[in-house]
C-alpha cells in the first residue's frame, strides 16, 4: 500500500519515522479518519475544520493550508486507486534532539497519511446488533480534541471486549458522553437523543451528519444530557463513527436492549444514510 510521510508517496513497508518522534514518546499529535465512498471524501471540509480544532488545542500549527490537504488526500487515493477507503491522517511535533516534555524548537511536524478499506456497513434488515458495556469514563478533560494520545479508549476498548462486548457506552458524573471510539444516539418512546457537545466527547462528523439527516426527514433529534437509567431502559442505542458509520447496539450489559433487535428508528435512518451515501459516491 502506497502511504504519505513528509511531502513523499511511497510503500508503506518502506515508511520510517524515528524512534525521537513526539508522536512515539508522548502521543503528541492530532488525527483524522476521512471516509471516502466512490473515490469522494466525505464531509471533507468537516474533518479539516475538526482537525484545525485539535491542533490549535494542542498548539501545533496546521503545516498545510485545506486545498493542500484536500490535494494530498486526492493524489493518496489516486495513488492507490482507492474508491472506497478510510484516510488515516496524522500530525505530530516532529522528532527533537532530546526527550524533553516541553514543546523543542525547530523542529518539523511530522506528517502521516495513509488509506485502508472500510468495513462492510450492516445493512437495514439486518437482524443482529452490536453489544455495548456501560464504564466509567476516566478520561482527561478535553475528549474534544482528536489527538494520537488514546491510552484510556485503548483501555476502556479492552474492558469491554473481556466483558464479551464490542464497544464500551461511557459514563461521566452519571451521564452518557460517547463511546471508546463513537459518538451514540438513543431513542426514548420515539424521542432521538444524542448528548450536548462539549468538552467531555468528541464532536462527530458522523454524529453532525446523522443529526442533520434526522432533521431532514423531519425527526428532531435532541442533544442533552442522558443518564445512565435512560440508557439503561432505551428503546434504541446507536453508534456512529467514520468506519462504523452507523450501527445499533441491540445488548447493553447483557441485557436486550428493547426488544434486543435493531429498532424501526434504526432501520429509517439507516436507509436514509445509505441514499445519501450513494448519492455522494455517484458524484
Ligand atoms: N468519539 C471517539 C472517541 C472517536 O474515536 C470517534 C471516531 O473514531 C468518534 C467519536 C466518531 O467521530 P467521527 O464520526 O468524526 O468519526
Amino acid at each position: 500500500d502506497i502511504c504519505y510521510l513528509n511531502g513523499e508517496f511511497l510503500p508503506l513497508e518502506r515508511a520510517c519515522i524515528s524512534p525521537m518522534d513526539r508522536g512515539f514518546l508522548f502521543g503528541d499529535g492530532a488525527y483524522e479518519v476521512v471516509p471516502v465512498y466512490g473515490g469522494r471524501p466525505f464531509r471533507l471540509p468537516a474533518h479539516l475544520r475538526r482537525l484545525d480544532q485539535t491542533l490549535a488545542g494542542i498548539r501545533l500549527p496546521n503545516p498545510h493550508t485545506h486545498e493542500h490537504w484536500t490535494r494530498l488526500i486526492h493524489e493518496l487515493l489516486a495513488a492507490g486507486r482507492w474508491r472506497d477507503a478510510g484516510v488515516y491522517l496524522q500530525i505530530t511535533r516532529g522528532v527533537p534532539e532530546q526527550r524533553d516534555h516541553a514543546f523543542p524548537e525547530g523542529t518539523r511536524p511530522t506528517v502521516f497519511m495513509t488509506a485502508s478499506p472500510l468495513p462492510t456497513p450492516m445493512p437495514p434488515d439486518s437482524e443482529q446488533g452490536k453489544s455495548a458495556v456501560r464504564l466509567q469514563d476516566n478520561r482527561w478533560g478535553r475528549c474534544d480534541l482528536k489527538t494520537v494520545a488514546l491510552l484510556p479508549n485503548v483501555l476502556l476498548r479492552q474492558q469491554a471486549v473481556e466483558a464479551g462486548a464490542d464497544e464500551a457506552l461511557l459514563l461521566r458524573d452519571g451521564q452518557l458522553t460517547e463511546g471508546a471510539a463513537s459518538n451514540a444516539f438513543v431513542v426514548c418512546e420515539n424521542r432521538v437523543k444524542t448528548p450536548l457537545q462539549g468538552p467531555g466527547l468528541l464532536p462527530g462528523v458522523t454524529r453532525d451528519f446523522v443529526v442533520e439527516l434526522l432533521r431532514d426527514h423531519g425527526v428532531a433529534c435532541e442533544c442533552t444530557t442522558i443518564s445512565a437509567e435512560e440508557l439503561a431502559r432505551a428503546d434504541e442505542i446507536w453508534l456512529t463513527s467514520s468506519t462504523k458509520e452507523l450501527l445499533p447496539v441491540t445488548r447493553l450489559d447483557g441485557e436486550p436492549v428493547g426488544d434486543g433487535r435493531p429498532g424501526p428508528m434504526w432501520r429509517r435512518t439507516r436507509a436514509w444514510f445509505d441514499e445519501h451515501k450513494a448519492a455522494w459516491a455517484a458524484g
